[in-house]
């Protein structure tokens, strides 16, 4: 029988698409063999401030510059056209309706896994889905009784995957734009030179 496609997918404000993101991805892709990885910036995080947050058109068009260059990522405008909150679950709903014959896997940092249990019906996102939790070298977590109903056979629904450690974060880069300071470096050019030409995260 014809092996099932793996398929990553990276969600996130993206405000803005940085490299701390692109390296998760990628070693994601690599470690699980991942044939895509799928970006998809929301539209509306259900768990964020909407004022320091750009047109979400300018977000997707940042994570289109940053994945130009890589066959393998691509951004999709899933959350962006759905209106209202973007939440995870009908997302992964939507993208398990329509690649079949697939596997997903959801790429998350340990901050967002550690808020899981939060999120709209993080279970049934455990079950579409399995759990690619980035952590940085040297760290790793123990699950607590909170993810009891979320992850009942977490040997097989949770994968913890170490990454270099890159501190690099979307409000520091805001911040650092603000007070107008370098950002060379944290995030690829062609996104930097996006952000000053729209003069975007300026006071
Ligand atoms: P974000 O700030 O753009 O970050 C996207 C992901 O990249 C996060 O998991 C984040 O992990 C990780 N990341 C950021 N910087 C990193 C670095 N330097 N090294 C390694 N990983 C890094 O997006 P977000 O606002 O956290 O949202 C993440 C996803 O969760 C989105 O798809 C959002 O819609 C979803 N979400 C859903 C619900 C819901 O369904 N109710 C609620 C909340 C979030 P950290 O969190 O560890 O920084």
């Amino acid at each position: 029988m014809r092996p099932k496609q793996r398929i990553g997918i990276m969600g996130g404000t993206f405000n803005p698409i940085h490299y701390g993101h692109l390296v998760a991805a990628e070693w994601s892709r690599e470690a699980l063999g991942l044939h895509k990885v799928f970006f998809t910036p929301s539209a509306q995080p259900p768990h964020k401030d909407a004022t320091e947050i750009v047109a979400a058109e300018h977000r997707l068009q940042m994570v289109r510059l940053a994945l130009k260059d890589h066959a393998q990522f691509e951004a999709l405008d899933i959350e962006i056209r759905r209106s209202g909150p973007s939440y995870t679950v009908d997302t992964l709903e939507e993208l398990s309706r329509r690649l079949t014959h697939s596997e997903l896997y959801f790429i998350m940092g340990m901050d967002s896994f550690l808020d899981l249990p939060e999120w709209r019906n993080p279970a049934r996102i455990a079950e579409i889905s399995r759990l690619v939790v980035v952590t940085r070298p040297g760290y790793s977590f123990q699950l607590d009784a909170a993810y009891d109903a979320i992850l009942p056979r977490p040997q097989e629904q949770l994968i913890q995957l170490e990454i270099p450690g890159l501190h690099i974060s979307s409000s520091n880069i805001r911040h650092r734009i603000a007070s107008a300071q370098t950002v060379r470096y944290l995030l690829p050019a062609d996104v930097e030179a996006y952000i000053y030409h729209h003069q975007l995260y300026r006071k």
